[in-house]
């Protein structure tokens, strides 16, 4: 059975390290971020999102200014429009401005939208989970998630509360649980090697599990 190219991009990111889903909304939301600040720095469309949302959340400005090659410019054009409407919307405010006056400035202050990079990675979360959901009784699909680092915890729990069916969410679980039964083996057996008495004994694959045990409960570092 052929897989969707969603599926196919999961399927090939079931061989990476770390939750699939979790590599592919950062790859996702790295590109999206890029295509906001360059390509469609001029479109009307972009700048109303960043300004209904009142500019990108903390974690989405500092990737774009810090993870975005060279973006300085594509920065300052964006945000000079942010902040002359921040302005113009606050109206005239003086220190001997009243109650009204401020309760006003406040209001306007405030956001009217979710940060635009936020609602993508919601969205491709979505797809993403539902193209997982929907292939795992391939059987093909299924053994190389079975064999993948599986998901991460936030992106199970996202996976069960969509609207898949009970069949697929169990096949999932499943999975998963053969997953984290083997990441808990690895675990005792590093905590095993740790003590001096097996201080001679080479670690094997067991060697990063910490650090993938981290991954898994807490999901990717730079999910973005
Ligand atoms: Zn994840
Ligand atoms: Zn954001």
């Amino acid at each position: 059975m052929t897989l969707s190219a969603r599926a196919h991009q999961l399927a090939q990111a079931f061989e990476q390290p770390g939750c699939p889903v979790c590599r592919l909304v950062a790859e996702s939301v790295h590109a999206h971020i890029g295509s906001l600040v360059y390509e469609y720095v001029n479109e009307p469309a972009t700048h109303f999102a960043v300004r209904d949302a009142r500019g990108f959340c903390a974690t989405h400005a500092w990737h774009a200014l810090e993870q975005i090659n060279a973006s300085a410019l594509g920065i300052a054009l964006l945000y000079e429009g942010l902040v002359r409407n921040l302005l113009k919307d606050m109206g005239e405010i003086t220190p001997k401005s009243g109650r009204r006056q401020v309760a006003a400035a406040a209001e306007a202050l405030k956001p009217r939208a979710t940060c635009p990079v936020c609602a993508h990675r919601a969205i491709i979360e979505g797809h993403l989970l539902r193209s997982l959901l929907d292939h795992l009784d391939q059987p093909a699909f299924g053994a190389r998630f079975g064999a993948s680092a599986g998901l991460c915890l936030p992106h199970l729990r996202a996976a069960l509360e969509s609207r898949a069916s009970a069949p697929a969410k169990a096949q999932l679980l499943a999975l998963q649980q053969a997953i984290w039964g083997r990441l808990q083996g690895e675990l005792a057996e590093f905590i095993r090697k740790s003590d001096y008495q097996f201080a001679g004994e080479e670690l094997g694959s067991e060697a990063d599990s910490p650090r993938r045990a981290i991954a898994s409960l807490s999901g990717a570092k730079d999910l973005g």
